[in-house]
């Protein structure tokens, strides 16, 4: 049980070990391992010695020397040479009366030998989550207006870098031709379902006021300068799946063009952006997670067209002090094309300058989900929500 519960540790826990905690906890495992062997032997050799539970001692009747002694085919003890130092340990009586004293005693250091293995384990499991955290640093440097500004690595990628040989751009893929309307399962909550009533139901501007949003055609259309809208209901861990469609005009590019964003808790924005044909970094593209993680592919219909964002999302969880003791988790298929891959996301999505994001900071279990104004007339329609339970710790 000791050894299994130790590979276990190895397991979980020092996979996510800091390497100073693998220097400490190494050696006490591998101490314990040696000891525990050692003593292994010594009982192999005990029982061996005469067959009845006792301790072997010179002087038998094959016994001479340097040598140890084992049960002979007669029933009498015949000798046989141990290895290495071993033939300076045991035949001389005094120390084979001292290993005499330890045997009785094996039961009860067995006893410690778990404990001795627990103390490792305990090493590995308080450097849990160190290694599964992206290597985030930060730098300022001089912006063309002689002000400081902010630059993020994470995983040693700056933030919105532009440069494809550091950032290569998601290849491009097709998606299938869209089905028939995607009706929301029977345990679905319908965020809006096209029509006015649905959308005077379930959202607002992010004072609490009827939001200034047009309804075109059966769908939610951003006005620019209206602001954000969110539901009235608030929402943690959830499957939520909603249809965007960037402006048929194309007006703008990069940035600019047909961006919005799905805002989970009102925090965390899976972008939308007509990235039909428009470059822009990586990490701001349809399907990124803002700042954070580009998406895998990029699947993006044609301008005009209805493109469908099925997310589910696990929020964050934070300690009493504010500590996130289990990050975000994001999967993305758009339009049908996986591209977020359960995404552990490293921290805030929100725009902390042109080359950073910001950080996660404690929020309640549940908030509205919102939808981004961003100056250009994107579209929504067909929205509902899934409910997730958090996954215990
Ligand atoms: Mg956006």
């Amino acid at each position: 049980m000791m050894m299994a519960g130790s590979t276990v540790a190895k397991q979980v826990g020092r996979a996510r070990m800091p390497q100073t905690m693998l220097a400490v906890a190494r050696p006490l495992e591998a101490g314990a391992a040696w000891i525990g062997g050692g003593l292994l032997f010594m009982m192999m050799i005990k029982r061996g010695s005469d067959g009845n539970d006792k301790a072997a001692v010179p002087g038998g009747c094959c016994g001479e020397g340097q040598r140890a002694f084992r049960p002979c085919h007669e029933g009498r003890r015949e000798s046989f040479t141990l290895p290495g130092g071993m033939q300076e340990l045991l035949p001389n009586p005094r120390k084979t009366l001292t290993i005499m004293k330890i045997l009785p005693n094996i039961s009860r250091i067995s006893r410690v030998l778990p404990l001795a293995a627990l103390v490792a384990s305990s090493f590995a499991a308080l450097g849990q989550e160190d290694l599964s955290k992206p290597v985030i640093t930060t730098e300022t440097r001089k912006g063309e207006d002689g002000k400081d500004v902010l630059y993020m690595f994470i995983d040693g990628v700056k933030v919105h870098e532009t440069d494809t040989s550091k950032q290569p751009l998601p290849a491009v893929v097709t998606p299938g031709e869209p089905a028939a309307f995607f009706a929301p399962p029977s345990d679905a909550i319908v965020l809006f379902d096209g029509s006015e009533e649905s959308f005077k139901k379930n959202w607002t501007d992010t004072q609490g006021n009827p939001s200034q949003w047009n309804i075109v055609d059966g769908a939610l259309e951003s006005v620019k300068k209206a602001g954000y809208i969110q539901t009235k209901e608030s929402f943690g861990s959830c499957q939520l799946h909603i249809e965007w469609a960037a402006p048929a005009n194309v007006s703008g590019d990069g940035q600019g063009r047909g961006n919005s964003g799905v805002f989970l808790m009102n925090t965390y924005e899976v972008q939308v952006l007509d990235s039909y044909e428009n470059t822009t970094y990586a990490d701001g593209q349809a399907g990124a997670l803002y700042g954070r993680s580009k998406p895998l592919k990029n699947a993006c219909r044609k301008p005009g067209e209805w493109q469908s964002y099925d997310i589910i999302f696990h929020r964050p969880l934070f300690d009493e002090q504010g500590k996130v003791i289990r990050r975000a988790t994001f999967t993305v298929l758009h339009n049908g094309v996986l591209i977020q891959d359960h995404t552990v996301l490293s921290g805030g999505t929100g725009w902390m300058g042109p080359h950073a994001a910001s950080e996660y900071k404690k929020h309640p279990d549940k908030l509205p989900i919102s939808l981004q104004d961003h100056g250009n007339p994107v579209r929504f329609r067909n929205i509902w929500i899934r409910e997730l339970q958090d996954k215990p710790l």
